[in-house]
């Protein structure tokens, strides 16, 4: 079956699906995105992942490019042409079509909006999660502003490339003062050994993961001791569990981190009853 995107305004077929040369996503990354996760044909977290977009396209003053109801209707659109059950749905606008100059264009141009979606076996993520990940840490190396989720992923992309190539499945990024602020493209959490669940706050070095708020109530319906603090990279390699979490992992364990192994070296019953509950606590439609 041929897979089809949404390009500003049309269905598409993929192989027919493209973008002007002069996109200012495509010659500046001057875009965000969304990616949200797709369960049983439902959208997971919609309104809160529409609204981090919406706060994404005000810090870059980039227009909305139609009501966040319509995105709505047009993410539902190509995940069910595209009939994915699990999976996740990919939404970008970027700022529009205009003649290369880094400044803004000057006359108002229309932002651009791609949306595709695509299946993922479940099985796979629930394979991982069953052995458990790998993690390394790696200097961070981004802008300040990444609460933005801007299309601007360079950093991202090398970080995710260097955990490939350690066997790794997962880069965390350490930064100036030792602490870890966040994966390449997931949140990170420890368990403690009194069983404090421990992440970042999301006030500096970190993106707002739509996961992480999610489970953060899930903590407290649980009655599961929770604490916002930074952590380092050496506290995670003597705690009970740690786990990484985003829309396209949930909650993910990870066993060792810089080869060092965490816990029992195997997933957690912490992250594993988080994994599990999760979707208790999110909302669907
Ligand atoms: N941080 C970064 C850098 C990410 O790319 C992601 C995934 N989009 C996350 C955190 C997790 O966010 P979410 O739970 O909204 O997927």
């Amino acid at each position: 079956m041929s897979r089809i995107a949404y390009v500003n305004g049309r269905y598409q077929d993929m192989r027919d699906a493209s973008v002007n040369i002069e996109d200012r996503g495509y010659q500046f990354a001057d875009g965000v995105y969304e990616v949200c996760e797709v369960r049983s044909g439902q959208l997971v977290d919609m309104p809160r992942h529409l609204k981090r977009l919406q706060r994404s396209l005000s810090e870059l003053r980039i227009a909305e490019p139609m009501p966040l109801s319509a995105l709505s209707v047009v993410m539902h659109e190509v995940v069910q042409r595209n009939r994915v059950r699990f999976g996740i749905v990919y939404l970008q606008v970027s700022r529009g079509v205009a003649r290369r100059d880094h400044g803004f264009p000057t006359k108002p141009v229309r932002p651009s909006v791609v949306v595709t979606a695509r299946s993922i076996d479940p099985a796979k993520g629930a394979d991982n999660c069953a052995r458990g990940i790998k993690v390394i840490t790696v200097p961070e190396n981004r802008w300040p502003r990444v609460d933005i989720k801007s299309t601007a992923l360079l950093p991202n992309v090398l970080a995710k490339q260097a955990a490939r190539e350690a066997g790794a499945y997962e880069a965390w990024y350490v930064d100036g003062d030792g602490f870890v602020t966040e994966g390449s493209s997931s949140n990170a959490w420890i368990v403690t050994q009194d069983g404090r669940v421990v992440t970042r706050p999301d006030k500096s070095g970190i993106l707002s993961g739509i996961t992480r708020g999610v489970l953060i109530e899930a903590l407290e319906a649980l009655q599961i001791h929770f604490e916002e603090r930074p952590f380092t990279p050496q506290e995670a390699a003597g705690a009970a569990e740690a786990f990484t979490t985003a829309a396209s992992m949930i909650v993910m364990p990870v066993v060792t981190i810089d080869g060092h192994v965490i816990g029992s070296g195997k997933p957690g019953p912490v992250a594993l009853r988080l994994r599990e509950q999760f979707h208790r606590f999110a909302s669907f439609s």
